[in-house]
């Protein structure tokens, strides 16, 4: 199979969206590409005494809108076009929750896996020494991404504030709560998906509780969604995958069991009570609700026929591809889109950053309160747009975002 291109599939989703909205050529051809990208190349001290030199990423998509805001993913196949391709859609995705914010993703290639807490660490340091410039709480402001932690966050924040001086802890989101983090940032992602869900769920008059849910990809946000689909939605866990494989059981999984387990043995293999399955086959069983919570390009035209979830809840960022969406569409699998589905993520980062600013911080039921109004309006105006439009909920929600970011291009004179 030929490998997808991320950054190609993000752009092929912007021309329909354009195409629909009658967007005149320059507006177009500015949202099709990034505004600003910088690429480094920066030298990590290792344990054993050698250096290595890793390569790093910043893509500001488009400040149209606000400062720059978008995580930061370390991993082995990380390249220019996953990061261009996670900037476009945390710029749709800042604009379909109507936060201030532009949109950036960053990334370092690299096994984090392989790497020590020092190594780590120096690679954190690192990578803000080599990006510093571009940063800065008016400019672009990272946030946590896979493989990338609190802990993570906390020594980029240090770092930042080491090179210019001053406190600074707004320069970053996803901090550990005595740094300046938000109550509800750790569970936002998941949390914001469930709420969506929720009102999906009210919208298409199906009754969730005690109806199977299956979780591919059971890293943070995937193991939030697992616990909190059971808590607040009632939903039963029949499966879970991660990289090394899969588990089901029809009859129903605990949750917290298999995240305690899965924190205690770094996989799912061998969970008691349940039986092995492929990773690609947890896409594909009868579920009321499915959550792709892993990488890009999950669902293909090789699969997507195979998907018989009621509701597919995208919690990954770009986990189908576009010929794949048109099967889901026709075979009525109804799909809370990326960008909306994980927005929660991003929007208790931005509650972060207000509170950073104020240095006033919300206790844990104003942030859940505030979350779940953003993201109940963002849903409910994609669904407006879908019915009014009769067009899928990811084109949906791209005429909406889109729309707002062209009418700031256009207030300021850009095109
Ligand atoms: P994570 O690293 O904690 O988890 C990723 C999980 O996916 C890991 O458990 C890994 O084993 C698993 N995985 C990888 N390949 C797989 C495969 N082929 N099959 C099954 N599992 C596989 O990362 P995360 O923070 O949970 O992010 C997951 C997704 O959510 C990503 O697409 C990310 O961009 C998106 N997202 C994360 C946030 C956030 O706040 N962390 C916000 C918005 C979107």
């Amino acid at each position: 199979m030929v490998a997808l291109n991320p950054f190609a599939i993000a752009q092929q989703q912007l021309d329909r969206a354009a195409a629909r909205l009658g967007l005149d050529r320059a507006t177009h051809e500015l949202l099709r590409w990034p505004q600003k990208e910088l690429i480094v190349a920066f030298p990590v001290q290792m344990d054993d005494g050698s250096s290595r030199v890793f390569r790093g990423y910043r893509v500001q998509y488009n400040g149209a809108r606000g400062p720059s805001k978008g995580g930061i993913r370390w991993h082995p196949d990380e390249t220019i076009d996953t990061v261009r391709a996670l900037a476009a859609w945390m710029t749709w995705k800042t604009s379909v929750v109507d936060i201030p914010l532009g949109g950036a993703t960053g990334g370092v290639t690299c096994n984090p896996k392989e790497m020590s807490e020092g190594e780590k660490q120096r690679l954190a340091r690192g990578y803000i020494r080599a990006v510093a410039d571009v940063l800065g709480i008016s400019k672009d402001v990272p946030g946590p991404d896979v493989y990338t932690t609190p802990q993570i966050m906390a020594w980029m924040m240090d770092e930042y504030e080491t090179l210019v001086g001053e406190h600074h802890p707004g320069v970053i989101t996803g901090k550990p709560l005595p740094l300046g983090g938000s109550e509800g940032r750790s569970d936002a992602t998941a949390r914001g998906g469930i709420y969506a869900t929720r009102e999906a769920a009210r919208e298409l008059g199906v009754d969730l509780a005690g109806k199977p849910m299956a979780v591919q990809g059971f890293g943070h946000v995937g193991q939030t969604a697992a616990l909190l689909g059971h808590e607040i939605l009632g939903l039963k866990l029949v499966a879970a995958s991660d990289s090394k494989g899969g588990i089901h059981n029809p009859k129903g999984l605990d949750p917290r069991a298999v995240v305690d387990y899965k924190h205690r043995t770094g996989s799912l293999q061998g969970f008691p009570g349940a039986e092995p399955i492929d990773t690609g086959a947890v896409l594909e069983l009868p579920v009321a609700l499915l959550f792709p919570a892993a990488l890009e390009n999950v669902i293909t035209v090789e699969n997507a026929a195979r998907i018989k979830a009621r509701i597919c809840c995208e919690l990954a960022n770009g986990p189908t591809t576009p010929d794949a969406d048109a099967i889901l569409s026709d075979n009525g699998v109804f799909v809370v889109p990326d960008f909306l589905a994980n927005a929660g993520g991003v929007t208790v980062s931005y509650f972060e950053q207000v509170q950073n600013t104020y240095n006033f911080y919300w206790p844990l039921s104003e942030v859940h309160q505030r979350l779940d109004e953003k993201m109940t309006r963002a849903f409910s105006g994609v669904y407006q747009m879908h019915t009014r439009e009769k067009v899928n909920m990811r084109l949906a929600a791209y005429l909406v975002a889109v729309a707002r970011v062209a009418e700031a291009c256009k207030l300021r004179g850009w095109v």
